[in-house]
């Protein structure tokens, strides 16, 4: 059976996990991986890079992630919510400057007062900031919810999985029904049945996660259909139990490594999706933006959270751009990805294009 990386994009092919595993070791080599996940980005989503302007809406959460700085028993955390004159406030700067597109993104609230709260961004948001699509990541939400916010006026929605092996997930998530594998994956089936523009990707990385995980991972988002992945390194947080778990972690330039292969095969196994360089990635390697970008992303997210919160939104430790200010970050984007002959795209909300085809070459609402 040939390789993934010898066949036309054309052939159909359905790449064994175990394929899957031996690239993620490297043994593509990965020169090679890299450069057909290029030609593959290349021809079909293109050489943009669109930008998302990425607001931390709270730092509350009513979860308990073991690895998780946010997670609910960390009380070494200054707690905040943004107001919604705050968020449209951040939003605006990134309208002035040609962003299209917002990533809205808190810990797990599904409270009456956080989620009127959203509403009301989006409502606000139709009406002052047109041609804009928002993106919500905010955990796992019911239904009902769900739709309120998309009639709203909330297109794209992120939920990693985490990790697609139920066992790995249970061993990093309370084993309460609050943390239930089942239940998670049911809200992305929802999610991904009831229109909206659709996100998962998992952890990488993690104590005792071995290649066959991350193997089984590629396939689940590619069974699921999805338009969009985000994936990162995991990177530990000390207040968290997380740091006492057992198990072997691969070293931060081995979980570059595997971030890079699996941003590589995710661009081969789902051509037309968007794939995010992220701040995880960004934090655990200086090169890390470029090195996605080359690997086979197309998304950036900037961060529009103020100063004065956005130091108090720490996921993990040592997040990168906890400084910066938006001018001097798309400064730096437009030419560090001049470098890689890549162009940053203003004034355009970069749907995927997997959505697009999915919907049969437009994009619903
Ligand atoms: N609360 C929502 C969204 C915010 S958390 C949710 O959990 O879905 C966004 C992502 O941060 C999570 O999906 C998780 O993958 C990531 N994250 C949390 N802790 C992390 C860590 N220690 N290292 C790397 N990523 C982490
Ligand atoms: Fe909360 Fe998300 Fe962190 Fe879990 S990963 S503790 S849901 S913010």
């Amino acid at each position: 059976m040939p390789s993934i990386l010898d066949l036309n994009r054309d052939d159909p092919f359905s790449p064994s996990p175990g394929e899957l595993a031996r690239l993620l070791a490297g043994e593509g080599p990965d020169d090679r991986l890299f450069a057909v996940a290029r030609d593959t980005l290349l021809s079909t989503v293109g050489d943009g890079i669109y930008l998302r302007g990425l607001v931390e809406t709270s730092n509350k959460c009513r979860k308990n992630c073991l690895y998780c700085g946010l997670r609910r028993d960390n009380s070494n955390v200054f707690r905040y919510d943004m107001s919604a004159d705050e968020i449209l406030a951040a939003m605006e700067t990134g309208y002035a400057s040609g962003l299209r597109s917002f990533l809205l993104q808190s810990g797990e609230l599904p409270d009456r007062r956080h989620l009127d709260l959203v509403e009301e961004v989006l409502l606000r948001t139709a009406g002052s900031m047109p041609g804009t699509r928002m993106v919500l990541s905010m955990g796992e939400l019911p239904e009902e919810t769900l739709a309120r916010l998309r009639t709203a006026g909330a297109h794209r929605y992120l939920l990693r999985i985490e990790s697609s092996s139920s066992d790995l997930y249970s061993r990093f998530h309370p084993g309460d029904m609050l943390h239930n594998y089942a239940a998670r994956v049911a809200v992305l089936r929802n999610l991904r049945s009831s229109g909206w523009q659709t996100g998962t990707g998992v952890l990488i990385g993690l104590p005792g996660q071995t290649r066959d995980h991350l193997a089984a991972d590629l396939m689940f988002m590619k069974d699921l259909d999805i338009d969009m992945c985000g994936m990162g390194p995991y990177l530990p947080h000390g207040d968290t139990p997380m740091m006492d778990v057992p198990g072997d972690m691969p070293s931060p330039g081995e979980r570059v490594l595997l971030t890079l292969r699996m941003i590589a095969l995710a661009r081969i196994l789902m051509p037309t999706i968007n794939i995010a360089a992220t701040t995880a990635l960004q934090t655990l390697d200086l090169r890390g933006l470029e090195m996605g970008l080359n690997a086979g992303a197309n998304v950036v997210m900037p961060n529009l959270t103020p100063a004065g919160y956005r130091s108090e939104y720490n996921l993990y430790q040592g997040k990168v751009q906890v400084d910066d200010g938006l001018e001097e970050m798309l400064g730096t984007l437009r030419a560090r990805c001049s470098t890689l002959d890549r162009k940053v795209m203003t004034g355009n909300a970069g749907d995927p294009v997997h959505y697009s085809l999915r919907c049969g070459g437009g994009v619903s609402r």
